[in-house]
């Protein structure tokens, strides 16, 4: 297990290998951080049940604006999409950890040693600088299906963004967020690119049936999703 790795707890952010001055994806300075081993006895990760086979994923109590990560128990193998931001060693074993995008990354180093997992990106977000202390398995570059989840690659808001379809789910991540009632693109990443990934989403999703959308910070039905999506989120709308 590696010596040195820190959380931010402002964001959820894991330093791995170094103590750097701020926290490189928020900004915290190191007074907002703990060490792995601090955060592991403060938080842990429950599950909450989204449908027979999907679960969601945070860290209790909240490890500030953490995003949630999804678990898919496929008849092959157990899946999760993004990784929870603290080390909870009781976990059920996950054999594939796949990413949305590298925003998430949370203590995937440490469970891909813990589970033996396959850790996997799409090879346009695999050389970001947040991902430099992380380890992937074959960054995928191709659209693919495995164990009955699709993963479309979308880019936009970043260039690798994608999203994943099965179990009568749609896992969106943070594409789209919620600034109160209102559907918005997420304002971090390049306008034009977002809202031209959101055109390809829209294709993806045409004709085809879900129950959920599991998204950063939420679970919702497709139906009220699909409503405002269709409808066409602002780009920030600042
Ligand atoms: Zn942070
Ligand atoms: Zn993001």
């Amino acid at each position: 297990m590696v010596a040195e790795q820190y959380v931010c707890t402002v964001c959820g952010f894991n330093m791995v290998g170094y103590h750097p001055a701020h926290c490189p994806f928020c900004g915290a300075p190191p007074e907002k951080f703990l060490t792995w081993q601090e955060c592991a006895a403060r938080h842990h990760v429950e599950g909450t049940r989204v449908t027979d086979r999907v679960t969601r994923l945070n860290s209790v109590p909240r490890l500030g604006f953490e995003h949630a990560a999804y678990r898919i128990e496929t008849p092959g193998k157990t899946w999760w999409i993004d990784c929870p931001s603290c080390f909870d060693r009781r976990l059920q074993v996950a054999e594939s950890i796949t990413f949305t995008h590298h925003h998430f990354l949370g203590a995937s180093n440490q469970y891909r040693e813990l589970f033996g997992a396959q850790v996997r990106i799409h090879h346009l977000d695999s050389g970001h600088e947040l991902c430099s202390a992380f380890t992937f398995d074959q960054p995928f570059e191709a659209d693919f299906t495995a164990d009955g989840l699709e993963a479309h690659h979308i880019g936009g808001h970043t260039p690798g963004f994608t999203a994943y379809l099965g179990f009568d789910c749609l896992f969106i991540c943070d594409y789209v967020l919620f600034r109160g009632e209102q559907m918005i693109y997420n304002p971090f990443g390049p306008a034009g690119d977002t809202l031209a990934g959101g055109e390809r989403l829209k294709k993806i999703l045409h004709g085809r049936q879900f129950t959920h959308v599991c998204g950063v910070n939420y679970v919702m039905d497709y139906g009220d999703w699909l409503e405002q999506f269709n409808h066409g989120p602002t780009y920030a709308g600042y």
